[in-house]
C-alpha cells in the first residue's frame, strides 16, 4: 500500500508526477482557514509532510499518529519544535545547500540597494522629481573597499563573504560560535566577538538561524555599538532582531540604513513604521525565492522525503536522533 503524503505547499507538475508514483498525495492548496481544516482532516492518516511556511506544533502534530517524516522546504527549521518530533521519532528534513548562493545574493542585493539608495532614489525617477542633476542629498556610500561583517559564518555567510571579498574587495570580519579557520584562510577574514564585529563593520550582515540563543540578538544594546555610517542587512530571521528598536535607531539616525528581508512578523503590516522610513528597503522574505532555486528546494525536500518514507536515511536529516540504527 502506498504511504500518504500531505502537501502543503504546490509543487511543479515533474515532481507532482513523481510524488503520485510513491504516494497517495493530499494537496493543500492555500494555508488559508479552509486549507487549515482540510489539513486537519488529512493529518490523521498523514505518513510524510511537506512544506514550508507553517508552525507545525504539537497541537497539530498529535492529530497525525503515523507520522514519520516531515519535509521541510526551507534551510531554517524555527518552524518546527525538534525537541517534540525526536520524542516520537518523527523524521525531520531541510533543503541546506541549494538555496545558499540565491540567498547570498539577496543578502547583497540588499548591500547594495541600501548603500547606493537604489529603491528610494529609482522611486523619485518614477514620480517626476529628477528635474535637476543630484547633488549630495542624494548620493550613497560605496561598498567596495568597506567592511563586510558577518553575524553566522555557515553555509550563507561564507557565500557572502566570497561575494565581498573577491567581488568588492571588502575587508570581511565575521562571529560565529567558533572560529573558521578555512574560511579565514579563503577570504582573508577575521574573528571578531560580538560587540568588537558590530562597532567595526560598515555593513552589519545577519545569516544565523533563529533559536532559543538567537532570538532577540540584536537589540538596543547591539544597535547602540553600531556606527552612524553602519547599514545593518538581515536575511536571517525576523525575530533574531528587536524591531521595535531597530526602528528606534533608525528614526535616531544611529545608523545608517537596513536592508530587511525578514521580518518580527510576516507579511509585513502595510503600517509598519519601517515603512515610512526612507532608508529602509524591505523585501517579503525573498532570501530563496527564485525560479530555479525554489525548483531545486522543492525537488530536495521530494528526495528526502521519499527516502524517509521507504526506510532509508534522508540526506538532510536535521534531528538525527531520531533516526533508528
Ligand atoms: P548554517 O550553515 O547552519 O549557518 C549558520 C551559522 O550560524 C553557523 O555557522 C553557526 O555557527 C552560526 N550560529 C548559530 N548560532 C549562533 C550564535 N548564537 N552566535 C553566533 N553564530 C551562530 O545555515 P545557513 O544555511 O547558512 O542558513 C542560515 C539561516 O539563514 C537559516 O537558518 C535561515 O534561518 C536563514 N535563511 C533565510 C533565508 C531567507 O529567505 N531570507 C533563506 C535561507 C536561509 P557555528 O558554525 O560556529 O556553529
Amino acid at each position: 500500500m502506498k504511504k500518504q503524503v500531505v502537501l502543503y505547499k504546490k509543487l511543479s507538475p515533474p515532481l507532482m508526477a513523481r510524488l503520485h508514483e510513491q504516494a497517495q498525495v493530499t494537496l493543500i492548496e492555500s494555508l488559508d482557514a479552509q486549507g487549515l481544516d482540510t489539513l486537519r482532516e488529512a493529518l490523521p492518516r498523514a505518513h510524510g509532510l511537506l512544506g514550508a511556511s507553517l508552525k507545525l506544533d504539537a497541537e497539530l502534530l498529535d492529530l497525525a499518529p503515523d507520522l514519520e517524516a516531515i519535509a521541510s522546504v526551507s534551510v531554517g527549521v524555527d518552524n518546527y519544535d525538534i525537541d517534540y518530533l525526536t520524542e516520537r521519532r518523527i523524521l525531520l528534513t531541510n533543503t541546506p545547500d541549494v538555496l545558499t548562493e540565491t540567498t547570498a545574493d539577496t543578502g547583497f542585493a540588499l548591500i547594495l540597494a541600501t548603500a547606493r539608495r537604489v529603491v528610494e532614489l529609482a522611486n523619485m525617477v518614477r514620480a517626476g522629481q529628477w528635474q535637476r542633476n543630484i547633488g549630495p542629498a542624494h548620493f550613497g556610500s560605496d561598498v567596495h573597499g568597506k567592511t563586510l561583517g558577518i553575524i553566522g559564518m555557515g553555509r550563507i555567510g561564507e557565500a557572502l563573504a566570497q561575494r565581498g571579498h573577491f567581488g568588492f574587495g571588502m575587508p570581511v570580519i565575521y562571529h560565529s560560535h567558533s572560529p573558521k579557520p578555512a574560511v579565514e584562510q579563503r577570504f582573508n577574514a577575521q574573528y571578531r566577538s560580538l560587540p568588537e564585529l558590530l562597532q567595526q563593520a560598515d555593513f552589519i550582515c545577519l545569516t544565523l538561524p533563529l533559536t532559543a540563543e538567537t532570538e532577540g540578538l540584536i537589540g538596543t544594546e547591539e544597535l547602540a555599538l553600531m556606527r552612524p555610517e553602519s547599514i545593518f542587512i538581515n536575511i536571517s530571521r525576523g525575530k533574531v532582531v528587536d524591531e521595535a528598536a531597530l526602528i528606534q535607531a533608525l528614526r535616531a539616525g544611529q545608523i545608517r540604513a537596513a536592508g530587511l528581508d525578514v521580518f518580527e512578523h510576516e507579511p509585513l503590516n502595510p503600517d509598519s513604521p519601517l515603512l515610512q522610513l526612507n532608508n529602509v528597503v524591505a523585501t517579503p522574505h525573498i532570501g530563496s525565492a527564485t525560479h530555479e532555486t525554489r525548483e531545486a528546494m522543492a525537488r530536495c525536500a521530494v528526495d528526502n522525503l521519499l527516502a524517509a518514507l521507504a526506510g532509508e536515511r534522508p540526506a538532510n536529516l536535521v534531528n538525527v536522533l531520531a533516526w533508528k540504527v
